[in-house]
């Protein structure tokens, strides 16, 4: 399958069309961003990683019936996924507080939750993808229905469930993470974008070690021999 034209460029992956009308080529780069695309850097190989770990999830996923845009990947840097329209939400799923939440909560980065939280944020750059509810979603956004936002619930904790169990196989702790949905051509909600340690917070159950973006994000170094661990483990299951 050969790239036709750019027909999108985000912070970390380009979009290209091809010869198929429904079919997109997703390409991986090596650019990293965080804080709203504040902090930068090129951090070489990290596309590579990230193409392969969420090839690996996104099959696992497949096979557990929960459907992405995925079809293959094509080399290193490329895969090719099915052409959806992004619904502009980042869903996220908590298992233990991190991040955004614990910060806005005052409470301790470590805690795990009784229950998984469903996060949604309107993805949109210049507002810096504010959190918002699920009425702001349906009646003010008007970006999903009520149905499709209980659909995209059940996917995220579904999502959730496998990839804990996947996680938890190579022992890793999930501790939360990001995707996005999107409607393909007959309107059917699937999970698109990627799955990877840049939308995952990922710890090493023995050491508590991060494994994900964090390392960039709070300057720790390591990044890429961190995620060559977590597709080294991924891999060998
Ligand atoms: O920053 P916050 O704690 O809200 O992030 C929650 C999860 O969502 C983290 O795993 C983070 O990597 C992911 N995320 C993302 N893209 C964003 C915001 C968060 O992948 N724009």
């Amino acid at each position: 399958m050969k790239k036709v034209e750019k027909i999108y460029e985000g912070k970390a992956k380009l979009l290209y069309s091809t010869e198929n009308p429904q079919q997109l080529i997703q390409y991986f780069k090596d650019d990293a961003t965080a804080f709203n695309a504040q902090k930068k850097a090129v951090i070489e190989g990290k596309g590579v990683l990230n193409n392969l770990i969420s090839e690996h999830i996104m099959l696992s996923l497949a096979k557990a019936k929960i459907p992405t845009h995925f079809i293959k990947r094509i080399d290193e840097r490329e895969q090719l996924v099915k052409k959806v329209k992004i619904i502009p939400l980042e869903v996220i799923i908590r298992n233990v507080a991190a991040g955004s939440m614990a910060k806005r909560l005052g409470i301790s980065e470590g805690l795990e939750l009784n229950a998984p939280v469903f996060e949604i944020c309107f993805k949109d750059d210049a507002l810096g993808d504010p959190l918002i509810n699920d009425d702001h979603a349906i009646y003010v956004l008007k970006v999903v229905t009520k149905n499709q936002l209980s659909e995209i619930k059940n996917l995220a904790l579904n999502n959730n469930k496998i990839l804990c169990e996947m996680f938890e196989n190579i022992s890793i702790r999930l501790v939360d993470f990001k995707i996005e949905f999107g409607f393909d051509v007959d309107g059917k909600i699937i999970l698109a974008d990627e799955i990877s340690p840049d939308s995952c917070r990922l710890w090493d159950k023995k050491t508590s070690e991060k494994m994900d973006k964090d390392r960039f994000r709070r300057d720790l170094g390591g990044l890429v021999e961190a995620y060559q661990e977590v597709a080294k483990r991924l891999t060998k299951n």
